[in-house]
């Protein structure tokens, strides 16, 4: 029966074959035969199928290289997945095509603590209206990403410290049943870590952490190029590390963790504390004019020479390396990388959090090492959402 499972691939090999394209563009019937080691009869087959589900499509004559010419096969253009990237004040909603290039986005303010109905509904909305203003009909997939602990298989956001009335909400389902399409939740570090993985600067890496420092810290970790999520889906939740045995309180309740320290509203604390006592002009100043400040302050005040501000981002950098330097230690990895809105300081931040791991490290784990800033803003939230709803969907339908 035609198109009975349309839309999800079917066998292990057609998932495969997808992927290549997600990953690599069209490809012609030669090269896909070489790359899952089959004849290119069998691919012309499987090719023929995935047309009918509306996944891939022949697309004309390869550039021949001597020889016969061969097929080239693409991805459907039709193919379009909604990426929901929704931080702890603003949030950005996109379109991708198969090959999760982005067609559309916007990104909105908007304040987690107002509570899952409110913010879910803005990001529903903001999707049906990018859908309908690129006239597309119907989503292949969605993946949505929330700042917070998530319980992946059940798809629901876990008691997350910011996030009052989050616990337990069924986000997945919630978007599943208004778009109509299946749904991938995960929390917003992943995601930003599998944007990074596909179009990032860490599209060669098959081991490395991504770091994120926003409001909250929290770090993504892919492993032989899968994201680790841990037994109950909160690996990398570095935030919560305890640096120092009687810190500032946390909004988990406990002392001195890493984000009551070098977060984005600690930073905002510490600014305004600096401005008020005089030790910073610049803050002073802007504390005036604005009437509050915020971590991004501190990297006006860095651009225009603010030793209080140079100061304070030394402080969070240092802390947010000493963390890194243990995770290094313990896992070898190939790159890290820095984003979250809090890069908006840059490299004032990132030589510190370098200078501090380099330092503390073995130079065996640390002699192959970069250590950069993400390039990708916002959009690699909408990117590592479609990434991961594109990795269900281009995977065999198992019935469930
Ligand atoms: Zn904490």
């Amino acid at each position: 029966m035609r198109h009975s499972l349309a839309g999800r691939a079917e066998s292990l090999m057609q998932a495969r074959l997808l992927a290549h394209l997600r990953d690599e563009g069209p490809l012609s019937r030669v090269q896909l035969a070489d790359r899952l080691g089959v004849s290119r009869t069998t691919i012309a087959a499987e090719v023929t199928r995935l047309g009918d589900l509306g996944l891939a499509q022949e697309v004309g004559p390869a550039a021949s290289r001597g020889g016969r010419r061969s097929t080239l096969v693409d991805l459907d253009p039709a193919i379009r997945f909604v990426g929901i990237s929704i931080g702890a004040t603003g949030m950005s909603v996109g379109l991708t095509d198969g090959r999760l290039q982005v067609v559309a986005t916007r990104t909105v303010a908007s304040d987690i603590r107002s509570g899952p109905e409110v913010v879910m509904a803005t990001a529903l909305e903001q999707a049906r209206e990018l859908m309908q203003a690129e006239g597309v009909e119907h989503a292949l997939g969605a993946g949505v990403g929330v700042p917070g602990p998530v319980d992946f298989h059940r798809g629901v956001s876990v008691s997350p410290p910011i996030m009052p009335g989050w616990d337990g909400y069924p986000v997945r389902d919630a978007v599943a049943r208004e778009l109509g399409c299946p749904v991938v939740l995960d929390n917003d570090v992943n995601v930003l870590a599998a944007g990074e993985q596909h179009s990032g600067v860490a599209r060669s890496a098959r081991d490395f952490l991504f770091v994120k420092i926003g409001t909250g810290i929290g770090c993504g970790i892919v492993v032989d190029g899968e994201l680790y999520r841990g037994v109950d889906g909160c690996a990398g939740d570095i935030g919560h590390i305890r640096v120092e045995e009687f810190g500032p309180t946390c909004a988990c309740g406990n002392t001195g963790c890493l984000e009551a320290f070098s977060g984005g509203a600690a930073l905002a604390r510490e600014a305004l504390a600096a401005a008020r006592s005089g030790r910073s002009p610049v803050l002073a100043e802007l504390l005036a004019k604005k009437g509050d400040l915020s971590a991004a302050d501190i990297g006006i005040a860095v651009s225009r020479g603010d030793a209080q501000a140079v100061q304070l981002i030394r402080e969070s950098g240092h802390r947010v390396g000493q963390v890194l330097a243990s995770l290094v230690s313990f896992f070898n990895p190939g790159l890290i990388v820095i984003g979250g809105r809090v890069t908006g300081l840059g490299h004032a931040l990132l030589a510190e959090i370098r200078g501090v791991i380099y330092r503390r490290s073995l130079p065996l784990a640390t002699g192959n090492l970069p250590i950069v800033l993400s390039e990708l803003g916002e959009e690699g939230g909408v990117i590592g959402a479609a990434r991961m709803i594109s990795g269900s969907v281009y995977a065999p339908y198992d019935g469930s």
